[in-house]
C-alpha cells in the first residue's frame, strides 16, 4: 500500500511550492491543430529519410551532442564553445534559470509572454519582476529599461512574442543589454524565420546576450524536442555545466544537422506563413474581428465574451485554437496558428461558421477595443 501514504514531512524547496504551474492541453488534440503554434504539415523529407536510418543498434547508445554543436555552431558562423544544444527551448529556459539565479535574484520579463519564462525563473527565486503591455499589447520598452534595477540578474524576453505577435527591434534589445551588464540577457528567437531579425550576428560580441533558437516551429521538429542557446563562451560554459550530458536524444542529433541543411524547405515553410498570414488577417478583416498584426505564425484575435464559446465550436469542427484569455491583459483573446495553405483555409471557413453559430457581432468588441487600444493598434 506504500503508493498511498502520502508524505506530510517531506516538502519541496519554499520556490517549488510557490512557482506557478503551466498546463497546455495534453491530451484529445487529434483534430487541425492550430493551437500550438507548430508547423502544421510535416518536416522536412530529408529529415524523414535521416529518421529511416534510425538502427535497433543505435538506439542502444547514449547520444553524443558536441559533434552536432559543432556542426551547428558551423552553420550559424559560430563558435562550438558558443553553442548549447538543448532538449527545446523550454529547457534551455529551465537551464538558464538554474545557472544564474540565486534565491534573492530578480528574473524581468514582459507580460504577456511565453508563460515557461515564468515557470522557470519561479522555480529558483520568488522575484520575478513582469512589466505589463499596455492595451495595445507592443513592447512597454520604456518601462521595461526603467525596471532593471541592480538586482536583476535574468532577462527574458521574446521577439516575436508569444502570444502576440509583436517584436522588440534590434536597438530596443541591445539597449536593453546595454541597460543590463550585470544580468544575462535572453533573447528568444524562437519564431525568427517568420519575422527575419535576429541578433545572431551580435552572439559573442555583446558579452551578457544569450539567443535562443527552437527546431520546433518553422523545421518542424517540436516532437523531437530540440533547441539550442547560442551566446559568450563564458556564460554558455555555465549552461553547459547544469545540463546533462545526454540532454537531446541521438535521434534528434542526427536528424538536425540534415534539417538545417535543407534551407530550402524551411524557406518555403516560411513562405507559406508569409501568404497564410496574410490571408488570415485579410479573413479577419472581412469577418469584422479585430486582431493584433503579427510578426510570427499566429493571429491573436479579440473576441470578447465569446471566447470560450468560439474555442467549442471551433473543436465542435476539428479545429483547435488557444485560449488566451487568462494571459494577463488578454481577456477575451484567442489565438490562431497560421499554417500551410489548406489549413489556413480550413481555419477560416471554420471560423466563419463557428463565429455565426455562437451569434458573434463585430460591435460586441469593436467599442471597447477601439477605446482601449486606438485606431493605430488594431487593424
Ligand atoms: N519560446 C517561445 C516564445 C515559444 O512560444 C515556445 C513554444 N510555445 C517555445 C519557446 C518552446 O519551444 P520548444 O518547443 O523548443 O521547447
Amino acid at each position: 500500500m506504500a503508493g498511498l501514504v502520502a508524505s506530510k514531512t517531506v516538502v519541496p524547496r519554499r520556490a517549488v511550492l510557490a512557482m506557478p504551474e503551466y498546463h497546455p492541453p495534453l491530451a484529445g488534440r487529434d483534430a487541425l491543430r492550430l493551437d500550438f503554434n507548430e508547423n502544421t504539415f510535416a518536416a522536412s523529407p530529408k529529415v524523414i529519410e535521416r529518421l529511416r536510418q534510425t538502427t535497433a543498434a543505435g538506439l542502444t547508445k547514449y547520444p553524443e551532442r558536441e559533434g552536432v554543436e559543432k556542426v551547428v555552431a558551423g552553420h550559424f558562423g559560430l563558435q562550438a564553445e558558443q553553442v548549447l544544444l538543448t532538449n527545446g527551448v523550454d529547457e534551455a529556459i529551465h537551464l538558464l534559470c538554474a545557472a544564474f539565479l540565486e534565491e534573492d535574484d530578480e528574473a524581468l520579463i514582459q507580460t504577456p509572454t511565453f508563460f515557461m519564462y515564468e515557470v522557470s525563473a519561479g522555480m529558483m527565486t520568488g522575484k520575478v519582476r513582469k512589466v505589463q503591455s499596455d492595451a495595445s499589447l507592443e513592447f512597454p520598452h520604456e518601462r521595461f529599461l526603467a525596471a532593471i534595477t541592480p538586482r536583476v540578474k535574468l532577462i527574458m524576453v521574446a521577439s516575436p512574442n508569444n502570444p502576440t505577435g509583436s517584436v522588440i527591434r534590434r536597438e530596443q534589445l541591445l539597449a536593453i543589454c546595454a541597460a543590463a551588464p550585470q544580468a544575462v540577457v535572453m533573447v528568444d528567437e524562437a519564431y525568427y524565420h517568420f519575422f527575419g531579425e535576429t541578433l545572431f550576428d551580435e552572439v559573442g560580441k555583446v558579452p551578457n546576450l544569450v539567443v535562443a533558437r527552437t527546431f520546433s516551429k518553422a523545421y518542424g521538429l517540436a516532437n523531437l524536442r530540440i533547441g539550442m542557446l547560442a551566446g559568450c563562451a563564458d556564460l554558455i560554459k555555465y549552461v553547459r555545466k547544469v545540463s546533462s550530458p545526454y540532454n537531446v536524444n541521438g535521434v534528434a542529433l542526427d536528424c538536425l544537422p540534415v534539417a538545417l541543411a535543407d534551407d530550402a524547405y524551411v524557406a518555403w515553410y516560411a513562405e507559406q506563413v508569409r501568404v497564410g498570414l496574410g490571408r488570415m488577417m485579410d479573413g479577419l478583416r472581412a469577418l469584422g474581428v479585430d486582431f493584433f498584426p503579427s510578426h510570427a505564425n499566429f493571429v491573436l484575435m479579440k473576441i470578447g465574451s465569446k471566447h470560450a464559446e468560439l474555442v467549442k465550436a471551433m473543436r465542435a469542427r476539428g479545429v483547435l485554437l488557444r485560449d488566451r484569455s487568462t494571459d494577463p491583459g488578454c481577456d477575451g483573446y484567442v489565438r490562431i496558428t497560421v499554417g500551410v495553405e489548406e489549413h489556413v483555409t480550413r481555419g477560416l471557413v471554420a471560423l466563419k461558421e463557428s463565429l455565426a453559430e455562437i451569434g458573434w457581432a463585430p460591435q460586441q468588441v469593436g467599442d471597447a477595443v477601439a477605446k482601449e487600444a486606438g485606431e493605430r493598434e488594431f487593424e
